[in-house]
């Protein structure tokens, strides 16, 4: 079968390969035959070779997929072939350390993930252990589908992570990439004051669309200052939450000049760039500012009812589905700001 493979450490180290169909599942797994998977941020890193997190070469890339369940090992129950399902990123975890013993199994040490330590989705089939999978609700199509992980994680940091955001909050999100966009709509459904988008010179499309999908102002930060739009916001004091989904280091600067004192600075976004200033605002103004990474099983059901329901609609962020073959349109599409989101289809 095709496979969207990176096999070493050079910009566009990447290319379709054939490799052998996954063996017949073992207890507890399944095989699910891919619907659609979408490409990620981080899909695009790897294609350049900017990834600042650990992976394996040869790689499978590709970890945002849903598909049909085309084999059954013993002892799954409730799935069964033909079922329609969303799988999570986490292929492995050890099931027997700190974080697994309490739930929180998105931090065992010992996780691989989907398209980074464990061959991905971009190819027609992928091994998956039924914890991590849930059905998806009739109404939702699979290029929906395939974008649950972007929403758990958002849904994750804005959500889950304490202090939260609480209606009437005053956010700007950073960086409107696929993750900007899901913390966009997270912001709203949480009932956000005012939601500012950020974006630079190559983002005009992408800021376009988040007007279009709720954010009450969006701002090109090469043609005017973020500090000045979040100052005038509210009582004048700076925003309640800085959403960092940029993908550049630098941008925590930025937020720290915007947060208002006690508020809170949530990173999202990977940057491999070291930092070179001084963090006493952040001392200073008593910011929280917290990592998020990942997501749990909760999380995935939610977002699943809220593609089921309408109260997150896709239809703006896809900017494209492409048969895998054509993956490499796909990654440009969304390298220049095209799409906000790819999906590739790999039947
Ligand atoms: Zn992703
Ligand atoms: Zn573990």
């Amino acid at each position: 079968m095709d496979a969207l493979i990176k096999y070493g450490r050079e910009d566009k180290n990447v290319e379709l390969r054939d490799i052998p169909q996954p063996p017949d599942p073992a207890p507890g797994q399944v095989v699910v035959e891919v619907g659609a998977a979408g490409v990620c941020g981080s899909d695009l890193h790897m294609w350049r070779d900017h990834q600042s997190w650990a992976i394996k070469l040869p790689l499978v890339l590709g970890h945002e997929f849903c598909g049909t369940v085309a084999a059954v090992g013993a002892g799954v129950e409730t799935f069964k072939l033909g079922d329609r399902v969303a799988v999570e990123t986490a292929a492995e975890v050890c099931g027997n350390c700190a974080y697994c013993h309490s739930g929180d199994y998105n931090q065992c040490p010992h996780r691989l993930g989907y398209g980074a330590l464990y061959d991905g989705a971009f190819t027609q089939y992928v091994t998956a252990r039924q914890q991590i999978l849930h059905h998806i609700p009739e109404n939702v199509t699979f290029e929906q589908a395939s974008l649950t992980e972007p929403i758990c994680v958002a849904y994750n940091a804005l959500v889950e992570k304490t202090p939260v955001l609480r209606p009437g909050d005053i956010v700007v999100i950073q960086g409107p990439g696929p993750i900007g966009m899901m913390a966009l709509f997270i912001a709203k459904l949480r009932g956000a004051s005012e939601i500012v988008m950020l974006g630079t010179r190559h983002d005009k499309r992408r800021l376009t669309v988040a007007a279009e999908i709720g954010a009450t102002q969006t701002l090109n930060i090469d043609e005017a200052d973020p500090l000045e739009l979040a100052r005038s916001l509210g009582d004048g004091y700076g925003a309640d939450l800085i959403v960092d989904c940029s993908g550049v280091s630098i941008a925590l600067k930025s937020a720290l000049e915007m947060v208002r004192p006690n508020g809170t600075i949530t990173k999202i976004g990977w940057g491999p760039q070291p930092l070179d200033f001084n963090l006493d605002p952040l001392v200073q103004k008593a910011v929280t500012l917290q990592g998020c990474f990942s997501h749990l099983y909760d999380t995935w059901e939610r977002a699943l009812q809220l593609l089921s329901t309408g109260q997150i609609d896709l239809a703006p962020i896809i900017g494209g589905v492409y048969a895998l073959g054509d993956w490499e349109a796909a990654f440009e599409q969304m390298e220049s700001g095209e799409n906000v989101k790819s999906v590739l289809v790999p039947a």
